[in-house]
This record gives C-alpha cells, sequence and structure tokens, in this order.
C-alpha cells in the first residue's frame, strides 16, 4: 500500500512526500482509514511507530482551509510534545496554505489571542493553556470536528484529566475523538467511554 492509494488530497500528498516519506508504516496503514470515516479511535502505541504523522495527516485531509476556523484540536502533555506536533502538521500541509498554532503554557498569552484571533484552521497544544483560552472565548469551539489526545496516559500522569473532561464539554456534540496511549490504564478508559462512542482499536 501507498500513500497514493489511500484517498487523501493531492497537495497532502505532495506533502508528505516533500517530507520524506516513501510509504505508510503500520499505524497509518491501519488507523488512517477508519478516521478518515469518521470512526473514534484508540491507539495503543509507542512513540517511534509514525503516531503523529498518522494523526496529522487525518487532520489535515478533514481540513476546509477555507474557513477560518479551528478544526481540530490537538492535546498532548508537554509543551516540547506540541510544539513538534505543530511542525509536523505545517511541514505535511506545506502545500495547503494551513495556520496551526501551538498553544502552549510559558509563552505570551497576548500572541497567543492574537493568533487565534486572526483564526487558526488547527491548535495544538497543552491543557491548561488551551483552556485558558477557551473560557476566554479566544479559541471558538464550534468548528472543531476531530478531537486528538496524545500520550493520553502521559497527560493523566501529568494531573491533566479535569482539564480534558472541562474542555472535552466545550466541543460541539458527536464531536470526533483519536487517542493515542502507550498504556490503556483504568483512567484512560474511563475516559473513552466518555468521550468515544464504539471506537476502533489497534495495538501496534
Ligand atoms: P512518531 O512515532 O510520531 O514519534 O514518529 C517516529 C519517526 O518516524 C519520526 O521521525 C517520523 O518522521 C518518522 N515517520 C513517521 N511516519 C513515517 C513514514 N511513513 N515513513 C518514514 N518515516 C516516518
Amino acid at each position: 500500500p501507498t500513500f497514493d492509494q489511500m484517498g487523501l488530497r493531492e497537495d497532502l500528498i505532495r506533502g508528505i512526500y516533500s517530507y520524506g516519506f516513501e510509504k505508510p508504516s503500520a499505524i497509518q496503514q491501519r488507523a488512517i482509514k477508519p478516521v478518515l470515516k469518521g470512526r473514534d479511535l484508540i491507539a495503543q502505541s509507542q512513540s517511534g511507530t509514525g503516531k503523529t504523522a498518522t494523526f496529522s495527516i487525518s487532520v489535515l485531509q478533514g481540513l476546509d482551509t477555507q474557513i477560518r476556523e479551528t478544526q481540530a484540536l490537538i492535546l498532548s502533555p508537554t509543551r516540547e510534545l506540541a510544539s513538534q506536533i505543530q511542525r509536523v502538521i505545517l511541514a505535511l500541509g506545506d502545500y495547503m496554505s494551513v495556520q496551526c498554532h501551538a498553544c502552549i503554557g510559558g509563552t505570551n498569552v497576548g500572541e497567543d489571542i492574537r493568533k487565534l484571533d486572526y483564526g487558526q484552521h488547527v491548535v495544538s497544544g497543552t491543557p491548561g493553556r488551551v483552556f485558558d483560552m477557551i473560557r476566554r472565548r479566544n479559541l471558538r469551539t464550534r468548528a472543531i470536528k476531530l478531537l486528538v489526545l496524545d500520550e493520553a496516559d502521559e497527560m493523566l500522569n501529568k494531573g491533566f484529566k479535569e482539564q480534558l473532561y472541562d474542555i472535552y464539554r466545550y466541543l460541539p456534540p458527536g464531536c470526533q475523538v483519536v487517542l493515542l496511549s502507550a498504556t490503556l490504564p483504568h483512567e484512560v478508559l474511563e475516559m473513552t467511554s466518555k468521550f468515544m462512542t464504539d471506537p476502533v482499536r489497534i495495538l501496534v
């Protein structure tokens, strides 16, 4: 199987090849299709499997870049990871004129507000700052169709449970959810049962 055979938009395929990928990794072969069909997904996977590109490709394929509203929200446990995800989205989306902002703690709030007011198709952030921006109404959630929870076990280990539930409450009902986690302890499974409907499960 190749990226060309996955039904992806041309400008995205071009971004994928320019980034240097030749063929989809195992997780990409198994996860992208169900997500593009609209299914919720639980992927038990470690870093190094190509998980970031898996959800980044799914996010980019689903965007309408003509609409300058946030359509996908990606949450991860650390500032470094959220920034790294932003870079992958921008690189794979290089031919799509995509706006992706990293909404992370320890940065200037004024700059966050300015970027969000301009309009960001994708927001990659840590739960604390993202919830702050949602509560202030600078990050508007009404057009969000896809929520990605990356390293969900780590987010819960870091004490973000409350913020994750708070954020989820602001999302439109029926929002698609993709969750990635190296381990699936009780707290993660509890979150999947609250946030997801009949998820596809894969172990990579
Ligand atoms: P991750 O699991 O997201 O931490 O990704 C691990 C590494 O694999 C990163 O350096 C990616 O750039 C790389 N990678 C992801 N998907 C592919 C692919 N289809 N072909 C080659 N490298 C890939």
